[in-house]
């Protein structure tokens, strides 16, 4: 059944206030709940049926005002309970008991249990799953929750909110209550119980008010919680200084669950979180798990205003939180790490899943308009695309304009669900500029595609810069509107100086301007331009769109060199060698001898000769495209040939520039292990960066560093890059590293984690079977989604190659398990699905063997409406 968002209306009857209590046991949880109602007097409905929803439910009892009711005063469908003849002029009060089996919930949605803690998940709608409720973000009511439980399993037993009262009861139990201050709808509703050792601190506010500060973990996690709790401290601190906004309440509490569908959830008070973005320590943490964690941290921490203190009305408004706090969670990490990295690391990310998303069957608005199954929209275009949208905003409004639109949003939707409509209200009411037409990047699907001519005529001394747009149809939207567009946009001279300009003869002269195209095709003219100038365009990505110019190798390598943005610099590198790399496919599908351009040779010599301050930068411009992002820009994907093209390039550059690379590599040596700073971060990647092309010769001098970085590293991130090299060239000696690795770290499911995915993302040959054994490996486990999303998502996202390998192998694979997780993990089910529904893609013979494969899937017994939807519209 699909919902459209036209259909939207407001609910009949509002709840004021939830009284809970849980008795909790594992396979039989009792859940009281007391509700007061009222008819909402919004609604035009004269219905005077209460229609609650609730699924695998065991109902005990309803009682209606004291009145206990039987049949047919309610009615019990699978999806709902309909209680007849409610009253419609006062307010009322429900009283429900059912019962729950969290022991048999391996969906993870609703309360479940993982390692022997209780826990919740409610977003999207997982409340519903607990009780009957109304369970629609719109409905905000007041919580109370008190848990029951056994001391010894449960000692510790956690709500939102804040704590009211505990005590002591018969047969070894004991009951804790909370209350929550705020107002929220129930998908910020959450539960923990278990055995948990509690890491405490306190934050001071701006204005203050001391905040508790708790992370909850299992007792052999206790030593890897200070990096969380650290970055909770800079969320906080940075969102007071940054937006001025300070935490509500007087707690706020993190707990670490083995056992999550997603990364974590923002429940008003008590964050649950999957343990992969809190845990870490120097020797089992990368440091991109040392970033991914503070961003996910401050992240949740953020949605305490954008998401829980002004929410969304219905859940086609999702961006309306995710987009907006992706937004800022990377204005957060820009502002702790590196500015120009993490831009382009999450350009890399847009520009190679959010993109494929945007192209394929599934594209879909950053607002959807309808859907069968919310959970799964939680996509890169809602989060990802979403907050591109957020950042043309704030290009447009400029960093003042956008904060006196935020600060009128906060004010005026405090503790209301709301849509997106009214967050562009807030930016207009605020801001002289008219976004009627920027609302169009909430409603079209696709992604535009910019093409770009330029003409400078050295008699008129004149720039001629002609941009035309086109978004290509997507499912369900044939014609597309012109959009409203900022391309940030500078000129060069050829000494790498910038050129001042100006749009018209009325604006100062400016070394970057912003361009606003509104039209299908824009013509600009720059005068006094006295020498031929080098175009610097959608610097710093200033719009998630697609560009096409035509340049010269020499004229990227001349970017490359000496573009003063950050994004714009790397990017001239990516299209230089993503350019060179396609040539090279094209040599290797005619059957062509291989030869390098010696531009490119020239442009990372070049590089490399240089100093630099910022060594991440200097890695990121020293990284070809991903194979995946090749595989984008091709119109019939070729897997065997991207592997080879890039495998050459790598090859060549290393042999080419071995000197170079081994320089940097020896001389990035440090004992800084604990070190996670800029600096000592920057190392360890340039480090590794070389590390990697210098294996690709087989030397042995090199072979020996790379052993002995691998049983000497005292940080993950280079043990795991040194592991990387063994595992990925057949000339080291792989499985005794592999074995090594395993025993050492068998009691941390993180790290194994990454021992599986390292495995299924290897080119290797033998990629298969080693997945396949893997499959059998007595620390492999379907019912933990890291596990699955390790093992099987890094060998069907992360290996092209393998995956798609020509006999089918790898699809049949992909296939038989998610037909497994059908029946226990729907949303995983239908989120390893994705690399399935990307057919159309590859040649013929692929195409029928990935069809096959989702016909099969389609024909599953008892199919879930997330595999459902995301099959059937992959074949449509
Ligand atoms: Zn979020």
């Amino acid at each position: 059944k699909t919902i459209f968002l036209k259909d939207y209306q407001v609910p009949d009857y509002l709840i004021h206030t939830v009284d809970l209590t849980f008795d909790l046991a594992e396979d039989n949880t009792l859940v009281k709940t007391q509700l007061s109602l009222v008819k909402n007097p919004s609604s035009s409905s004269d219905n005077a049926d209460l229609v609650l929803m609730g699924e695998n439910l065991v109902l005990h009892s309803v009682v209606l005002d004291g009145q206990t009711l039987s049949h047919p005063d309610y009615l019990q469908t699978d999806e709902q309970l309909i209680i007849a003849n409610v009253p419609q002029q006062r307010e009322f009060t429900l009283t429900i008991e059912n019962s729950i089996n969290p022991k048999a919930n391996t969906a993870l949605e609703g309360l479940y249990l993982s390692n022997g803690m209780l826990c919740t998940q409610c977003e999207a709608e997982g409340f519903r799953k607990i009780t009957y409720f109304l369970d629609r973000p719109d409905v905000m009511s007041r919580y109370t929750t008190t848990i029951i439980g056994d001391k010894q399993r449960y000692p510790v037993l956690l709500s939102n909110g804040n704590k009211t009262g505990s005590g002591e009861l018969s047969d070894n139990k004991h009951w804790v209550s909370w209350q929550d201050p705020f107002n929220k709808p129930c998908y910020l509703f959450a539960l923990v119980a278990g055995q948990l050792e509690c890491i405490h601190d306190t934050y001071t506010t701006q204005s203050g008010r001391v905040i508790n500060l708790e992370i909850f973990v299992e007792p052999h996690d206790r030593d890897k919680c200070a990096h969380a709790m650290q970055s909770l401290k800079y969320s906080m601190a940075w969102d007071e200084e940054v937006y001025g906004r300070e935490y509500d309440l007087d707690l706020y509490m993190i707990v670490a669950v083995s056992h999550f569908n997603m990364g974590a959830m923002e429940n008003k008070g008590l964050n649950i979180f999957n343990t992969k973005f809190v845990l870490a320590r120097p020797d089992t943490a990368t440091d991109y798990d040392y970033e991914h964690i503070e961003s996910v941290i401050a992240h949740e921490y953020f949605h305490n205003w954008t998401g829980n203190r002004i929410t969304c009305r219905d859940w086609f408004q999702l961006s309306l939180k995710e987009g907006f706090t992706v937004f800022r969670d990377q204005q957060f990490t820009a502002d702790r790490t590196s500015k120009a990295v993490k831009r382009i690391e999450d350009v890399i990310n847009l520009r190679t899943r959010q993109f494929a998303e945007d192209a394929g069957p599934l594209a879909h608005p950053v607002r959807p308009d309808a859907y069968i199954e919310i959970n799964n929209f939680y996509t890169l275009t809602v989060y990802e695309k979403g907050a591109e949208v957020v950042r043309m905003l704030h290009t447009l409004l400029g960093e003042q304009g956008f904060r006196k639109g935020c600060d009128w949003y906060f004010e005026k939707y405090d503790g209301q669900a709301v849509t997106c409509d009214d967050f562009v209200l807030a930016m207009t009411t605020t801001n002289p500029i008219d976004l009627e037409q920027f609302k169009l990047w909430y409603t079209q699907a696709g992604t535009p595609v910019l093409t770009v001519t330029s003409d400078y005529n050295a008699t008129t001394q004149a720039l001629t810069l002609n941009i035309d747009q086109h978004c290509p149809a997507t499912p369900g939207q044939h014609v597309k509107k012109p959009m409203h567009i900022p391309v940030r946009f500078g000129l060069i001279d050829q000494q790498g100086t910038p050129i001042p300009c100006q749009v018209n003869s009325n604006t100062a002269l400016a070394n970057e301007l912003i361009l606003e195209l509104t039209q299908a095709s824009h013509t600009y003219v720059f005068n006094d331009i006295k020498e031929q100038p080098v175009v610097s365009l959608l610097r710093g990505f200033s719009a998630p769109v697609k560009l096409v110019m035509e340049r010269s190798l020499d004229e990227l390598a001349f970017l490359l060199n000496y573009d003063t943005d950050t994004f714009s610099r790397w990017d001239a590198g990516q299209q230089l060698s993503t350019q060179i790399i396609l040539g090279l496919i094209n040599d290797i599908q005619n059957g062509l001898a291989l030869q390098l351009s010696p531009i490119l040779i020239d442009a990372f010599q070049n590089l490399l000769a240089q100093s630099w301050q910022d060594l991440s930068y200097f890695s990121l411009l020293l990284s070809l495209p991903s194979e995946t992002y090749l595989a984008e820009q091709m119109p019939i994907i070729d897997v065997v040939a991207i592997h080879k093209a890039r495998e050459f390039v790598t090859k060549t550059l290393a042999e080419n520039l071995q000197q170079a690379l081994q320089t940097w590599y020896l001389n990035q040596h440090r004992d800084e292990s604990g070190c996670f700073n800029a600096e000592a971060i920057g190392r360890r990647r340039i480090k590794n960066t070389c590390l990697h092309y210098l294996t690709t010769l087989d030397d042995a001098a090199i072979k020996n560093w790379a052993h002995q970085q691998f049983k000497t590293a005292k940080n993950m991130t280079d043990q795991m890059a040194a592991l990387s090299v063994m595992v990925n060239n057949p000339h080291y000696a792989r499985r005794q590293c592999l074995m090594d690795f395993y025993q050492q770290w068998q009691h941390e499911p993180l790290v194994i984690d990454k021992w599986f995915s390292l495995q299924a993302s290897s080119p290797g040959l033998d990629t298969y079977d080693t997945v396949l054994a893997l499959l059998k490996h007595p620390a492999f486990e379907l019912k933990t989604p890291n596990r699955v999303r390790a093992l099987i998502g890094s060998f069907s996202q992360g290996n092209p190659l393998h995956f798609h390998a020509a006999n089918g192998t790898g699809y049949q694979l992909l296939s038989d398990i998610i037909i497994e997780l059908n029946s226990l993990n729907p949303q995983l089910a239908s989120r390893m699905l994705s690399p399935l529904t990307t057919w159309r893609r590859y040649d013929d013979s692929r195409q029928a063997l990935m069809i096959a494969q989702l016909e099969r899937i389609i024909a599953t017994e008892h199919i879930s409406r997330d595999l459902y939807e995301v099959a059937s519209k992959s074949l449509s």
